[in-house]
């Protein structure tokens, strides 16, 4: 079934002369369970793409729809990660104050976000470090932190925006085995921007080539899963 249908969204930045079409009339969906990457050429519009289907930027124009449902502002049902790790944690929480964060809202008692964030943190492989602060970690681990707050909430869609352009090559890998298992694990849907072909043909389900701005889609490619890395 479609998770995401984006259709004819377009978003400008200013107004007048100093308007700027960073998105012109995009539309696609992805499958339920699908981990589709999103590459193209700087400054084609992929920030401000994701930003968009997020809440966090208003379409100019055009619509976003979650499993069938119209999104209007800011979508309760889906989790953001971002390229800057070190800013998105807040540094007075313990990590696993941290993950139960974003649960607050919804309609589960302490013991049950307590236990949901257990689970997210040990999906990530962090289980010990609950008690830690995030300044204590490595930013990898910061990265990992992110990612199991994010899968804490059970989201229907996760948007990644360049998740690990910020760590080293090793980490990278790391990071990119453990989200490619949690995402099978649990059939997260999750539509992740990277500029990274190659990142994005390991990673991806699929891949959706953007060209310059503004950006069209100009392939939309079906990739399989290599059995390991080397
Ligand atoms: P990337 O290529 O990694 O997506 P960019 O250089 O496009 O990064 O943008 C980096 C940051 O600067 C983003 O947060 C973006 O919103 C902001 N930014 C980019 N271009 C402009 C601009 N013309 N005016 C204001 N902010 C901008
Ligand atoms: P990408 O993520 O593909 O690098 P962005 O979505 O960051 O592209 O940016 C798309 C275009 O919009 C670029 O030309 C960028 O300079 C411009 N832009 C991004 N953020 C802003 C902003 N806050 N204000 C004005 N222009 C912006």
């Amino acid at each position: 079934s479609t998770m995401l249908e984006v259709s004819g969204l377009s978003h400008r930045y200013g107004t007048g002369d100093q308007a700027h079409t960073a998105v012109n009339e995009l539309s696609f969906t992805v499958e339920a369970g699908q981990l589709a990457c999103i590459v193209g050429p700087s400054g084609c519009g992929k920030s401000t793409l994701l930003r968009a289907i997020a809440g966090l930027l208003p379409p100019t124009s055009g619509t976003v729809s979650l499993h069938g449902d119209r999104v209007d502002g800011v979508p309760d049902d889906l989790a953001v990660v971002f390229q800057d790790y070190s800013r998105s944690l807040f540094p007075w929480l313990t990590v696993a104050k941290n993950v139960e964060f974003p649960l607050r809202w919804g309609k589960l008692s302490k013991a049950e976000r307590r236990a949901q964030a257990a689970s997210a943190l040990d999906a990530v492989g962090l289980s010990g470090v609950g008690g830690k602060f995030p300044w204590q970690l490595s930013g990898g681990m910061q990265q990992r932190v992110s990612i199991a707050r994010a899968l804490a909430s059970r989201p229907a869609l996760l948007i990644m925006d360049e998740p690990f352009a910020s760590v080293d090559a090793q980490t990278r890998f790391e990071l990119e085995d453990l989200l490619r298992r949690v995402q099978a694990q649990q059939g997260t849907t999750v539509l992740l921007v990277t500029h990274d072909i190659d990142e994005s043909v390991y990673l991806g389900d699929r891949v959706l080539v953007l060209s310059k701005s503004p950006a069209r889609i100009v392939a939309d490619l079906p990739v399989g899963l290599p059995a390991s890395r080397d």
